[in-house]
Formats: C-alpha cells, structure tokens, sequence
C-alpha cells in the first residue's frame, strides 16, 4: 500500500471524550471514528488489524475441530421466548428490539445460543454426529447501559462465538478444555498478558465458567490472583481475617446513636471494632415476571457481593433499595435497619455465624442495640456466601495463599452450560443406547474488537500503538530521507516492490514530506519496523532498518529478503 493512497488521517491532539490510553491512540491514529455512543466506524487500518486478529482466532478454533458458520442478526422473538431470555435481556434494556411490516418482533443478536442451538436440534440426530462445535466471528448488539473506552465496550461489537454439542458431561468437558487451550494461544499469539480466572455466569446460567483477563490498570473488572489460581471477584471465594469474639454471651442493650449511620462512625462512637457490627443492606431484586426485596447480613468491616446475591436467589438484577423503598418496608431509613423487628426475610453472610455480642439496628432511627446473639435475641440466620472478597484475604483454593487483587479487561469467555439452553430448545440426540437425551452445550465469546484495544492498552508508548507483526495493519513501512533526492525515491520504490512481492505487507510513505513527520506517523500507527533509504544508501548502500521499539540496524541492499523472511 502506499500512503498517498491509504484512506487514513492521524491527528496531534486526543479527541474529546476519550479516557484511556487505547481509546485515544486509536481514534488519533485513525483507526476508528466515533458515530454515536458505542458505535464506531472501523477504517482500512482498524478493518485489517481485525481481520489478523480474527483470522489468528479462526485458525485456532479450526485446529481444535471447530467449523465456521454466519448467522442472521435478526432474531425472531419466539425463539428467544423459548428459553426465557426475551424478558431476561429487555428487563435489563440491553436487547434492541423491532418489528417488521407484518408486526412480527425481532430483535438485534446479542448472542447466538438462541440460534446455533435451534440449527442443531434440527440437524443432529445420532450420537454419531458428535461433538460438534461450530463458531462465527461478526457483530453483536448490546444496547450496554454505559458503552465507554472505544472498542472496549460498544453498542455494537465484533465477536467471535462459539458453540459445542456433546452426547455428555465427559465430552462436554473435553470440548471446554480444547476451548480453553485454544483460547490460550490465541492471547499468546498475540502478546498479551493474560490470567484465567473462575467467573460468574453471568445471564447464560450456573455452569463452569471461566474469563480471559488481560492484565491493565484500566480493567473494568477486579480479578483476586493467588499463585496459580485466579477469579473474578464476581465470584471469589475467600477467608476474611478472622476476628476472635468473647465467647460469654453478654446481656442485651438498646443505645441511642443519634444521626450515627455509618459503620466507621458507628464503630468510632461505640469505641468497637467494626468486626463487631452486624450491618444490614436491604437489596430489590428482580425476576422476570416480579420484584422482591430482601435483606442480607455482613460483618461490618466488610462489603456485600451483589453478583453472589443475584446468583443465590437466581435474580436477573440486584440493586440496593432506595431510601423511599427502605421507609416504606420498614419505617426507618439507611445506617439504622438490622434484623432486629424487620419484617423482611433477612439472610446472612457466612462470615457473620461466628459473630457474638454483636451490634445491630432494630430499624428505629437514632438507635442501636448492643450485645445482640444468635440463637438467643435472633434465630440463626439462614446463610450462604454473600461476601465481596477483598486484597489480603486467605485463598481457600491455595493453602496458606493470600490474594492479591489485579484490574482486567475480560477478552474472553469460555463456559460450560449444561443441558439447560438443548432442553428449553428441545435439542435433543439419539444416545447409543437408543434413549433420548439433551445435547450438552458450551459456550465460547471473544471480543475481537475488545482483545484490539487490550493489546493497545498493553503495547504502546509515548509515540504510539506498539503492534506486534502478526496484528500489525502493516509489517514494515518505507519511506526515502527526502524527495528531492531521485536516487532515494526510486529505491525506496524497489524495496517496496520487492516486499510486496515477497508478502511482506509493506507501506510506502510516497509522500512529499519531511522525514520527521512520516516517521512520527508510523510510530503512531504503530507499524513494527522501518526502512529509510537516505544517507547510509547514498554512502556506503545501506538500508537502514528500525523496529517500533527503537532498536536500529543497517543492512546491506542485497540483503533486504533474507532480513524480511526472518520475519515471516
Ligand atoms: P462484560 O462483562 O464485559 O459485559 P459479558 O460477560 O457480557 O462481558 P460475553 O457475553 O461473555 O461478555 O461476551 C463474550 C466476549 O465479548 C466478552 O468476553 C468480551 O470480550 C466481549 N464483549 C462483551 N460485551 C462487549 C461490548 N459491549 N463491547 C465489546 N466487547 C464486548
Ligand atoms: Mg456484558
């Protein structure tokens, strides 16, 4: 390609709106323009790191059995009705619906379970057939409630998805760990930095579930890291710092705390280790056909896991009650509810059984009670594990091991669904004993455009997007030290020729410009290496070589393939 050609643009200053790192240098660069909120228009050079990217993740999967298909984005409403996620996805706004001119509903792919799973159940018969796993790479529509950070969160997304039908749980798992491997070299082929971690299912069920994180301080997610083993604080299991409590029952007290509403200066007052105090969140949850509230118990120096309340009661969505809900359900307002006179059903953390003497709200403002037990001024409280781990907690899963708490970017998704989409869909398969089963489904998502902006967020510097050769929009980039020169300019073409002819994807910088600023352009573009022809040419016909990381060296003209091939 040559640059007078390219339909490209590169700008001096960070658009507006653009908050990290890889937003800014992308849509400087001039790989993406902004259309509206979470939408993006992907130019040549964006198209072409796409296509790399999604061709690196097509050869994986297919290496690991996996055949490549196109699905509609439209998607009849009825299908979706049948596994229930029609409601689940528009109780959370996140499915753009439509109808067409006979009155028939649709709605935009988020994704294809729906979909790939009704093309199964019609084909797949016999045990014979399995497995099976079948991907596509295209867009996904996601009315997201804040689409932010270019391609890491958009409206409209590319994503390769893929599915797996297995005759059982054994295959199933075979099928999830050939994912799992493939998936891994994919991140590895690309440079990136990247833990698997334990996840929450998220709307798709309960299954075994695990996310690709890349490593980044601007990660939307919180990952808890113990040697080896890695979750998604969605869903961390851990151990909090114990904390020893008297173990003779103390006598009961109510005690004014006037405008005291807060655990730190609830603690402070009473001069006791926030330990000691029981607090009690009161959280609406909502299903798809109602809304509940619920309260739930927490040590005092902790936080609840909304995501683990939100998997424990099987809710599509958790939200702290509102104050006005709050007064409504129990006539007092937040820093003074407690299990103490409330009329909701009330849930603890497991943390909070070991608790004695403890102190709690009996839902009268500007008042406490001290000395409060289980068994004796409450029944036990029926329990579960509600807690949001947190830096410093033990890891139950590594003995002795301590978390350490890491930010990332989810590229990925790899999940086990069980039989729960192949029953609602009625896909079933012929076992070998003739009987009559659900296919056992997997599900696999990487975010194509998402894993482009991480490996941007992971590889740049001051100058630019760093590309590594195999996502590069370009491989080297030519250009001669100054036009005026006639000798430069036409050799410059030669070696551009020749590249091009040797598939080495080069760009000829054939503009009339000054050195400095072509060579700033590519370093912003993030191209990996850099041929000049100037005065190492004239001199002694030398082409001089620098790699977008600064190292330089000079090589002779005749030696220009075999340097190129080495990196092939
Ligand atoms: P998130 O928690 O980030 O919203 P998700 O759990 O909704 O992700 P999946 O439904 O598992 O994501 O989708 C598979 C992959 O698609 C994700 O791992 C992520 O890389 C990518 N992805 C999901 N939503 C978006 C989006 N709005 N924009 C860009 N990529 C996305
Ligand atoms: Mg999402």
């Amino acid at each position: 390609m040559r640059l007078s050609k390219l339909f490209f643009k590169t700008f001096k200053e960070n658009p507006n709106e653009t908050e990290i790192i890889s937003h800014q240098l992308l849509e400087r660069a001039g790989y993406i323009r902004k259309l509206g909120k979470g939408l993006y228009i992907y130019t040549p050079l964006m198209w072409k790191v796409i296509r790399k990217i999604s061709q690196i993740v097509r050869e994986e999967m297919e290496k690991a059995g996996a055949q490549e298909v196109s699905l509609p984005l439209l998607h009849p409403k009825e299908l979706w009705e049948k596994t229930g996620r029609w409601a689940d996805f528009t109780a959370e706004n996140l499915l753009y619906t439509l109808e067409d001119r006979e009155g028939h509903e649709f709605c935009l792919a988020p994704t294809h379970e729906e979909v790939m799973t009704y093309l199964v159940s019609n084909w797949v018969t016999s045990y014979k057939q399995l497995p099976l796993n079948l991907f596509q790479i295209g867009p996904k529509f996601r009315d997201e409630i804040r689409p932010r950070f270019g391609l890491m969160r958009g409206k409209e997304f590319v994503m390769k998805d893929g599915y797996s039908f297995s005759d059982s749980p054994v295959m199933m798992e075979k099928q999830y760990e050939a994912m799992r491997h493939a998936y891994s070299e994919v991140f590895r082929r690309l440079s990136l930095n990247f833990v698997i971690v334990t996840a929450h299912g998220g709307k798709i069920g309960k299954g075994k579930s695990e996310e690709f994180q890349v490593v980044a301080d601007i990660g939307e997610d919180l990952v808890m890291v113990c040697q080896d083993y890695a979750s998604n604080v969605e869903t961390t299991e851990a151990i909090p710092p114990p904390f020893t409590y008297a173990s003779v029952e103390k006598e009961k007290k109510e005690l004014p705390t006037p405008n005291v509403s807060s655990i730190t200066d609830l603690a402070q007052f009473l001069n006791v280790a926030k330990e000691l105090i029981l607090k009690t969140m009161i959280y609406k949850l909502t299903f798809a056909d109602k809304e509940e509230f619920v309260a739930i118990g927490i040590r005092g120096d902790r936080q609840v896991n909304e995501v683990k309340v939100g998997s424990h009661f099987s809710a599509t969505e958790v939200a702290l009650a509102t104050d006005a809900e709050i007064l409504g359900l129990t006539g007092s307002k937040p820093g003074f509810i407690g299990p103490l006179n409330l009329k909701l059903r009330f849930y603890a953390d497991k943390t909070c059984k070991a608790m004695k003497n403890f102190v709690c709200a009996a839902n009268i403002v500007d008042i406490h009670f001290i000395n409060v037990n289980w068994g004796r001024d409450l029944p036990h409280p029926e329990c579960d594990d509600f807690l949001l781990a947190e830096e410093g907690d033990e890891c139950p899963h590594v003995e002795g091991g301590v978390y350490k708490a890491q930010r990332g970017i989810e590229v990925g998704h790899i999940f086990n669904l069980g039989t729960k989409y192949s029953e609602k869909l009625e896909a079933t398969f012929q076992a070998e004993d003739a009987k009559t089963q659900p296919l056992w489904m997997g599900t696999y998502g990487i975010g194509i455009g998402r894993v482009a902006a991480a490996m941007v967020e992971q590889l740049h510097d001051e100058k630019g997007i760093i590309w590594p050769l195999n996502a590069a929009p370009f491989k080297i980039f030519i250009t001669f030290a100054t036009s005026k020169n006639p000798a430069l300019v036409s050799k410059a073409e030669e070696v551009y020729t020749q590249l091009l002819e040797a598939g080495l994807e080069p760009l000829l910088d054939d503009r009339d410009e000054r050195l400095g600023f072509k060579l700033k352009d590519s370093d912003l573009l993030g191209i990996p290496f850099k041929i000049i022809v100037g005065k190492s040419f004239t001199e002694e016909g030398k082409l001089e070589i620098e790699s977008r990381k600064g190292e330089k060296q000079l090589i002779d003209v005749n030696d220009l393939l075999s340097w190129a091939h080495t990196l092939k």
